[in-house]
């Protein structure tokens, strides 16, 4: 179960990075070719959180930069976008 969830995801993760150039949340440019802990490193969101019961699956998942799928947590897409509208100077630099 759980191996073939983490199949599943690499492979939709693969696909949505494949053409993903911008982080949906904050439109900074992603690139899967950064080091694995760079700030605009691309990533796959999940839109519902795995916790909640959202799937694996292209549908579920959008693209972001590192920074702000970490910084996104449990807040919802809604939510996290709204923050971000509110304060991108301050998320820029990364304290918030
Ligand atoms: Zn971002």
């Amino acid at each position: 179960m759980t191996v073939q969830r983490g199949r599943r995801y690499r492979e939709a993760r693969e696909v949505l990075l494949r053409t993903a150039t911008h982080c949906s949340y904050c439109t900074c440019e992603i690139s899967t070719e950064l080091p694995p802990t760079h700030p605009q490193k691309a990533t796959a969101d999940h839109i519902i959180p795995v916790a909640e019961g959202g799937t694996d699956d292209i549908e579920n998942l959008i693209p972001a930069c590192l920074l702000c799928n970490e910084k996104r947590g449990t807040l919802s897409v809604e939510a996290f976008t709204r923050l971000l509208s509110h304060d991108v100077e301050g998320f820029a630099d990364g304290n918030w």
